[in-house]
């Protein structure tokens, strides 16, 4: 191999989409991330490299076509997979020494627990739960330019309970304890609905990572009848069911509040909880919305409202690039709340004014490059690297960017 891989992105083809178990056909989501890496922040081509772990498959269709390149045979679980996954860990690093590895569509059993495993020991993170935590965390903070008040102040309903919604769950709740918040008092403002209903502690053999949500009160098996008991000031949909926010969900929440914060990030768009116009007109033109899905302008009362899809393609290249930029250790949770920050300051007056909570696309390698010197800003305060900060950060980060253009 004639390159230095400074850039893994890697996954084993369970959870591919919302399209499950696609085994070695999974190949295409790291080439596809990685080309995002270089279309949105500039990393060269020559640093990064696709891997599919191919551990089998469940998929009985695929075992079934004579045409499958993966390995016929079910997936490897426990401890052979766990080991198979840590000899991939000690080989890339031996080859790269200090490559960022990022995974990507692992199912919730894998992701959850390789994170937690490595998080603390090597550059890595898990985009569908850090990066999908940041890109919301930054919509709620510009839901908060219009609304006023901290974030703390604000009740989130999730419908969704996997990588998506924990995710961002954690991201909030350690957002509310930088401002002050305990952090007992920051989770009682989180709440989840998966497909049994309101998250709640009386609920047997909840998940590990449902657990910490999981509050004192009477079970709710319906999401409409969480929003009426719980009154939140926001709902956010991450569990890739189609038009779960009703027009009587959309209702509520407009009664309940005057900017209602609605967030249907599920995707893809057959997925999503609502479509652009259903949030705006079921809520008078009041939300403040942002989509998992693409959504034209919607015009209203003589209002054009131009929705922004939160997708955490607005963060991944940035905290990417400024990960390989600084050279750090770690990628910490303090990075996505940085990066969020960093997102928000690039949403101008005239996107609120237009109901866009996130810059325009176009705008997205000054994003990354923002994102980058926010991200090794944080990498260069907390020691993470041996290197020290540039006296022009921002101007550093640029220079490090490809344009392929030529
Ligand atoms: P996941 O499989 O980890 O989680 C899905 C969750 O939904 C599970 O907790 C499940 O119990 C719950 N669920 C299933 N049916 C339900 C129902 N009828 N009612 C309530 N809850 C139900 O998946 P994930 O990684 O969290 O992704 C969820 C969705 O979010 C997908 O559509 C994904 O594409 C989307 N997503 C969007 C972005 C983005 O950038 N916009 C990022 C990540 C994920």
């Amino acid at each position: 191999w004639p390159y230095q891989a400074k850039l893994i992105v890697v996954t084993d083809g369970e959870r591919i989409l919302g399209l499950g178990d696609l085994g070695a056909n999974g190949m295409g989501i790291p080439v596809g991330k990685l080309s995002l890496y270089t279309a949105c922040a500039g990393i060269h081509p020559e640093l990064c490299l696709p891997v599919m772990l191919d551990v089998g498959t469940n998929n009985e269709t695929l075992l079934n076509d004579p045409y499958y390149v993966g390995l016929r045979q079910k997936r490897l679980s426990g401890a052979a997979y766990d080991e198979f996954v840590d000899e991939f860990i000690a080989a890339a690093r031996a080859a790269f020494p200090g490559v960022l590895i990022q995974f990507e569509d692992f199912a919730n059993h894998s992701a959850f627990h390789l994170l937690q495993k490595y998080r603390d020991s090597i550059p890595t993170f898990n985009d569908d739960i850090q990066g999908t935590a940041s890109v919301a965390l930054a919509g709620l903070f510009s839901a908060l330019r219009i609304t006023g008040g901290r974030l703390s102040d604000q009740k989130l309903l999730f419908l969704g309970a996997g990588e998506a919604a924990t995710g961002i769950a954690d991201l909030v709740v350690a957002a509310m304890i930088a401002e002050g918040t305990s952090e007992t008092e920051a989770r009682l403002r989180v709440w989840l609905v998966d497909s049994r209903g309101l998250v709640v502690k009386s609920r047997k053999a909840l998940s590990e990572h449902k657990l910490r949500y999981a509050h004192d009160h009477p079970p709710v098996t319906d999401f409409p009848s969480a929003i009426r008991a719980l009154k939140p000031s926001a709902i956010i949909g991450v569990a890739a069911v189609g038009n779960t926010f009703t027009p009587e969900v959309l209702q509520l929440m407009a009664r309940l509040n005057e900017r209602p914060i609605i967030f249907a990030l599920s995707n893809p768009t057959s997925k999503s909880e609502c479509s652009a116009e259903d949030a705006y007109r079921h809520t008078g033109g009041r939300a403040l919305f942002a989509c998992g899905s693409p959504y034209d302008p919607v015009q209203l009362d003589g209002k054009t409202f131009v929705p922004r899809q939160g997708n955490n393609s607005y963060i991944f290249p940035g905290v990417g690039l400024g990960a390989i930029a600084s050279g750090t250790r770690l990628v910490t949770d303090e990075m996505f709340m940085a990066a969020a920050r960093a997102l928000v300051k690039l949403v101008s007056d005239e996107d609120i004014e237009q109901g866009s909570l996130y810059p325009a696309l176009p705008r997205i390698r000054e994003v990354s490059a923002n994102i980058a010197a926010a991200v090794a800003d944080v990498a260069y305060k907390r020691g993470l690297t041996a290197g020290n900060a540039p006296k022009d950060l921002i101007g550093y980060i640029r220079s490090q960017m490809y344009d392929g253009r030529y």
